[in-house]
């Protein structure tokens, strides 16, 4: 099963860059720019990049960003941690990702517009070199000022495009309420760019609601907590949007306290459009793969409807119609081809 989950297309929607570098690339990095490192070895480095069994915060999970960031703030560093994570994603058949990241947080040497354009420039590595396409979407920080939001959607919209397809709000989600960020994501959505935001992840559903209803979100980050709403319930199917769900992520931040209380299987059934992901694979040491796999083992997905889900992430992906359904039909293809899976259940 792990070997055939592997072998699956795949989309990936919620990806950080900052949590997906490879220990070994940091080891190298920090090297190059003589930055300080808890330990010179990488299976120690590999144990301080992850986060713990017993983190019990997601202040605590965020740090683990702390030494990712400095070492990506070159455009040497930038571009080459981005064509990794698509080799990576390669590697397990992921044919389109969508990978996200704050501009604002790797100015140190460049400016913003630098930081895009480094990213982009690995991103087209990349795809070059692998059978897969990727797109950025750049994050808002929820406790940075709300003009920097703003700042970060025109960094999106100028970049638009080539290959900026989205804005996201990301961070401290107890402290920090969406509403703050309202103009930033309503020039995002004024210059077509689409919009996801974390919200009801560590903080309660009323977060989703806000995000939905103020900053047009068109798909949620997590948005575990939703179920403890009805009427949030209601608005997300309402308004058709898709929950970007991170199982492993949210045992790792304590949005759940165990696997057996969370919704994804909950939300499945009830029809609410939800697509997998792994959320940062260094910071977990996760696979998108290895995610499925626990699907299948903890909640009794069936291979068909892991291939549902799959395609569930096409659907909610930043790209046209028009290449949605190329995918669609691409991926129903290789299902057949890999699996001989009957995909009428799928139609
Ligand atoms: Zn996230």
């Amino acid at each position: 099963m792990e070997k055939l989950i592997r072998k699956l297309p795949k989309t990936e929607l919620h990806l950080h860059l900052d949590g997906s570098l490879r220990v070994k690339t940091v080891l190298e990095l920090a090297e190059d720019r003589e930055i300080e490192l808890p330990t010179a070895d990488q299976k120690g480095l590999a144990e301080y990049l992850q986060v713990s069994e017993d983190c019990d915060s997601l202040a605590e999970y965020l740090e683990k960003f702390d030494l990712p960031l400095k070492v990506m703030q070159t455009e040497k560093a930038l571009t080459r941690v981005t064509y990794e994570l698509l080799e990576d994603a390669a590697w397990e058949n992921v044919k389109y990702l969508e990978i996200r990241f704050a501009p604002l947080l790797l100015t140190e040497e460049l400016r913003p517009a630098e930081v895009v354009e480094a990213v982009l420039a690995g991103v087209e590595k990349g795809e070059n070199k692998y059978e897969l396409q990727a797109n950025i979407i750049l994050c808002c920080m929820r406790h940075q000022d709300p003009s920097r939001s703003i700042e970060t959607a025109q960094l999106a919209v100028d970049y638009s495009d080539q290959g900026v397809v989205g804005l996201d709000l990301a961070g401290d989600e107890a402290n920090f309420p969406p509403e703050e960020h309202e103009e930033a994501f309503k020039l995002a959505a004024g210059a077509g760019l689409h919009r996801t935001v974390h919200a009801g992840e560590t903080a309660g559903a009323k977060n989703v609601k806000k995000a939905i209803d103020y900053l047009n979100a068109e798909r949620i980050g997590h948005g575990i907590r939703s179920k403890e709403d009805k009427e949030t319930l209601e608005t997300i199917k309402e308004a058709g949007v898709t929950l970007e769900i991170c199982p492993t992520s949210n045992l790792h931040t304590n949005a759940v306290t165990d696997l057996e209380q969370h919704p994804i299987r909950e939300y499945y059934e009830a029809g609410i459009p939800i697509t997998v992901n792994t959320d940062n694979r260094t910071v977990s040491n996760l696979t998108l793969s290895q995610e499925y796999l626990m699907l299948y083992r903890e909640f009794g997905f069936s291979l068909a409807e892991i291939q549902e889900l799959i395609l569930s992430g096409i659907k909610a992906a930043f790209i046209s119609d028009k290449e949605q359904e190329k995918l669609i039909t691409e991926f129903k293809s290789e299902f057949e081809t890999i699996a001989g899976i009957d995909n009428k259940i799928l139609e």
